[in-house]
Order: structure tokens, then sequence, then C-alpha cells
């Protein structure tokens, strides 16, 4: 093979492109994406041979199928979430259920009757597909879905509360990350918000004087990602509901996370669910389809008929709808609550959440020896840690877990060797997301369930 050290020596674009080794390129993905890159590819050569370094077709070659992989290696992949935070909102929330991917695959694939009618053989609502199984598992008169929480809360003030005042305890004016704040939410939506009590404390009679006749309604936010200790005072969401129906106006909670059962029996701390909610009095309860409720990213309505129908006719929603591959995957996770029993083996969201610290510490055991043998330099060892919800639910309480700690003991600094370490991770094939903290790299099992894909795809890591 031909040195090339000179920019004259180099093949032309059509030269390279015609070039025998590359028809393969050209045949699989076209003569313009080739093209495209062999000019990159060229152009780059010519500058290290003119800083006076060396090349050869071969390489050449080499680079473009390099190049070509890069381009069209999609952006959006699956990974490996062993950050401890079960769900993440970065890393996508809740993993689905197989009844759902297969739901989702169906309508996919073709046309669903998703707004039409069979019966009646004309127009239909899409809103109906999730509509009565929610009814039926929160006691909830009707129910809308939209795209996702902050769409809920946003439709939802912005079709009962426009040009009109929503009271809101100071405690639970909230940012949630992603840049959802409740007082931009309440702006946006085009109601004003009128804050009530103080930051730690709020008192019924801050609610009772803060209505007047432009009020619409009265609201309570889930605190998710934060808890208020020491000297509080909240007002609860009965005695809100009181207020609010001697006044004759909504309650609406925006419940966040909303869960549809109670969690206790899983060893997880209590989480206000949408029945208790409804039950409290709330007339209408927003919550994510992607959170504790382990579907796909959707928000939530339920509560009265008539609020919901008025939320329904609002041109908003049309702008929030979600598509069909949602319904059929929410639809397919609600069937799931129909029966608690089996619901811990076959919701993943729930199965990660309650799953035996024993057996994570067992997994962990198993896989310190093949990560070790793949990190000679560095300490692999077994430790405990505590994994977190995540998506701001459940914020306080931590489940114990096990995690791969790798450390280098030798290194007095070891952060950037460390961060190193973590990118070489995040570069295999599929990429293995853990987190940083006291000088080590920690991998929280507690989300891994395959355990032999983590195994092979580690044959590919290659420390720098
Ligand atoms: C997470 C959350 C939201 C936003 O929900 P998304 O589904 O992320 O849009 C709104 N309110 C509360 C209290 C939340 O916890």
């Amino acid at each position: 093979m031909m040195r090339i050290d000179a920019p004259k020596h180099l093949p032309s674009v059509d030269r390279l492109v015609n070039a025998q080794a590359v028809q393969g390129l050209v045949q699989d993905h076209g003569a313009p994406l080739v093209t495209r890159s062999a000019q990159g590819i060229l152009e780059q050569a010519r500058q290290s041979v003119l800083a006076g370094g060396t090349t050869d077709m071969a390489a050449l070659v080499r680079a473009l199928r390099d190049d070509i992989e890069r381009v069209l290696r999609p952006s959006l992949r699956p990974v490996y979430n062993l950050t401890g935070t079960v769900l993440h909102t970065n890393l996508g929330r809740a993993p689905l259920p197989q009844s759902a991917i297969q739901a989702m695959v169906e309508v996919a694939r073709g046309a669903s009757n998703v707004e039409f009618d069979l019966d009646a053989g004309k127009r239909g609502d899409r809103h109906r597909h999730a509509e009565a199984l929610l009814c039926q598992l929160t006691g909830a008169e009707s129910a809308l879905v939209v795209n996702n929480n902050a769409a809920a809360v946003l439709l939802t003030l912005n079709t009962l509360a426009r040009r009109k005042e929503v009271p809101v305890s100071r405690g639970e004016l909230i940012e949630i990350g992603g840049a959802f704040r409740m007082p931009d939410i309440m702006a946006r939506a085009g109601c004003k918000l009128v804050e009530v009590g103080t930051t730690n404390r709020t008192h019924r009679t801050d609610f009772e004087a803060s209505i007047g006749p432009r009020t619409a309604l009265l609201m309570k936010v889930h605190t998710s990602n934060f808890e208020i200790k020491g000297f509080t005072k909240e007002v609860s969401e009965q005695d809100l509901a009181r207020i609010a129906h001697a006044h004759d106006l909504p309650l609406v909670t925006d419940l966040g996370s909303g869960t549809l059962i109670d969690l206790e029996p899983y060893d997880l701390p209590h989480e206000t669910t949408v029945t208790e909610a409804l039950h409290a009095g709330a007339d209408l309860v927003t919550f994510s389809g992607d959170k504790l409720l382990g579907g796909p990213q959707a928000g939530i309505i339920a509560g009265r008929r008539d609020l919901i129908d008025k939320l329904k006719r609002n041109p908003m929603t049309r702008a929030m709808r979600p598509d069909k591959v949602t319904l059929a995957a929410l639809q397919a996770v609600l069937r799931l609550y129909t029966n608690p029993a089996r619901l811990v083996h076959e919701l993943p969201a729930l199965r990660l959440l309650a799953r035996d610290p024993a057996e994570i510490e067992h997994l962990t055991s198993r896989l310190v020896t093949p990560v070790q043998a793949r990190c000679q330099a560095f300490d692999v060892a077994v430790a405990q840690t505590f994994s977190q919800v995540g998506s701001g639910a459940l914020p306080v309480d931590r489940l114990q877990s096990a995690a791969l700690k790798i450390t280098r003991p030798d290194l007095r600094r070891p952060g950037g060797t460390l961060n190193r370490l973590a990118k070489t991770f995040r570069d295999l094939p599929v990429p293995v997301i853990g987190r940083i903290s006291e000088d080590a790299l920690w991998f929280d099992l507690r989300c891994l369930e395959d355990e032999e894909g983590f195994v092979q795809n580690l044959k590919d890591l290659t420390l720098p």
C-alpha cells in the first residue's frame, strides 16, 4: 500500500467513493451520504498530511466507514441505568412492561381505531381508551390523558382559572427541575397566583382570607422533591376541600407522582394514592404516567365529569393529545393494576422499587469478578448503598441496595481517573451510567435485570 505523505497524493473525492473497498458502503447507505463523508475525511487527511503525518488508502477507507457508522448511529439509545435512581427523568423514567411494549408495536404497525367508534362506524373519542380503566381504578367519574403532567396542570389551570385567581400555599410553590415552576405555569395558564401563608406554615384562616370574588379554585401541590421539616403547618386536603366547597370552588390536587395502589405492602413508604386524594375531596387530581404509575410519558387528570368535560372542550387539549402508541401502552399498564397480586412481578417500575436488597447484593457479588477483570488498575468491591425512587417521588426515603464500588486507593486525588473510567463505561455499545461520589465510581445494581447482557457488553470495555 502506497504511503501518502503529501496532499497532492491524496485521492480525489470521486476516486475514494469509487474505490472497490467502498462499494459496499455506497450500496448500503447511498452515494450522497458516502460522498459527504468522504469530503470530510479527505479534508482531515489533508490537514494531517500537511502537519507531517502520513496515511494510505486502507486508512482512508477505515476512517470513512467509522465516520458513516458514527453519523448513522441512533442518538437515542438504550443504556444501563445504574445510577441508583429508579425513575430517572434524564434516563427515560419508567421501564415498560412486556404487555405494553407488545401493545405499542401492534398499534404502531398500521391503522387502528384510535379515534374511530367501531360500533357506530364513525368518528370516536381518543380519550375513551384509557378512561374506563382509570375510572375503575381510581373511583373517578371521568378522566383525561394528555402528554405529561406539566400539560395536565397547564390545561387544568387554563380551563378553570384563566383571568382568575388561584390561591396556593407558599410552601407548595415548587420547582421540579426541567424548568417546571408552579408560578411560571400559572402565569402561562393565564391565571393569577395568590400566595397564601408562609414557606413553613400555612393555616386554614390564610386560605379563607385569600378567597375573593375572582377566585377560580383552590390548589394543592404535592411537594414532591423536598420536605419542609421542623416548625411547620400545612392545611390538609380534607380541610382545603371543605373551604373550597363552602365557597363553591373546586379543589385541584397536583399529585405529581400519584400512585394507584398502596405501596406499603411492598415495604415502600406511603405515597398518597389518587383514590385517597379524591376521597379527601379533590375535584380533580393530576399525575404523571411515567413516575410511580410505571407507564409511558403521559399526564392524567381524573375527577369530576363536568370539569373534565370543560377541559375536553378547551382547544389546548388538541395540542396536548397523546398519540396512539402512548394510549396503547397506558391501557396495557392500567390493565396490570386490575390484578394487584401479579403487579409486582409484571410492572418493572414496581418490581425494581420493591426488589429484595439481598438479591441485589448477590447479583453485585457475582459481578465483582467480571468487572474487576476489565478494570485491572482499579479496586472493585461490593458496597451497601441506598437507591432513590426518583422523579420527585418519595424524596426523603431511601431504599437499601448494593453497588459495585470502584476505587483507586493508590491515588490521592482519583477524581480525573474516575471520570475517565466513567466515560469508558459510557462509551460501551450499551452505555453504562453510574455515579461518582466519595472518590468512587458507583454502579447501583437495583435496576440491572439483564445480567448476561451486562457481562457481554463489558467485553468491549477498553481502558485508556
Ligand atoms: C413531576 C411533577 C410534575 C410534572 O410532571 P411531568 O410528567 O414530568 O410533566 C408536576 N407536578 C408535580 C408535583 C410533579 O412531581
